[in-house]
């Protein structure tokens, strides 16, 4: 599903500013705030602002928001003194790879070392 924003779901909520969260960095076409159950000293979320139900929904069209998500980490990991000694990026998608809310969001996890490959 791709729509501007679905009414139950948490994200687009989070997005439209309805449920507050610990924000980074927003502009018109994401969001990057903290994880509420952080899995290492820094763990944030990004997200797009439109509806996208995971990375299994993504299409050429979405080239440039992807790209502009993947600087809008780096930039954040920069600000928040993470780049030197790394981090990392994930996006969960469907049963088998752990996704629980089904709007597309990468997380960016760092400050640890990280195991690999992960469970
Ligand atoms: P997933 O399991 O879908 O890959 O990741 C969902 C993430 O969203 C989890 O890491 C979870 O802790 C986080 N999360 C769930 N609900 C909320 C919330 O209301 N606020 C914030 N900031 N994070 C949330
Ligand atoms: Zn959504």
């Amino acid at each position: 599903q791709r729509r501007e924003k679905m009414e139950d779901c948490l994200f687009c909520k989070i997005a439209a500013g309805e449920i507050p969260s610990n924000k980074l960095y927003e502009d018109e076409t994401l969001l990057a705030f903290y994880d509420i159950d952080p899995q290492a000293p820094v763990h944030f979320l990004v997200i797009p602002k439109q509806h996208i139900s995971s990375a299994a929904a993504l299409t050429e069209e979405n080239a440039a928001l992807l790209g502009h998500i993947y600087a809008v980490i780096a930039e954040q990991c920069r600000k928040l003194g993470v780049d030197e000694k790394g981090y990392r990026v994930i996006t969960n998608v469907g049963e088998d790879g752990g996704q629980s809310v089904k709007h597309l969001h990468f997380h960016v996890l760092a400050g640890r070392s990280l195991a690999w490959p992960p469970g």
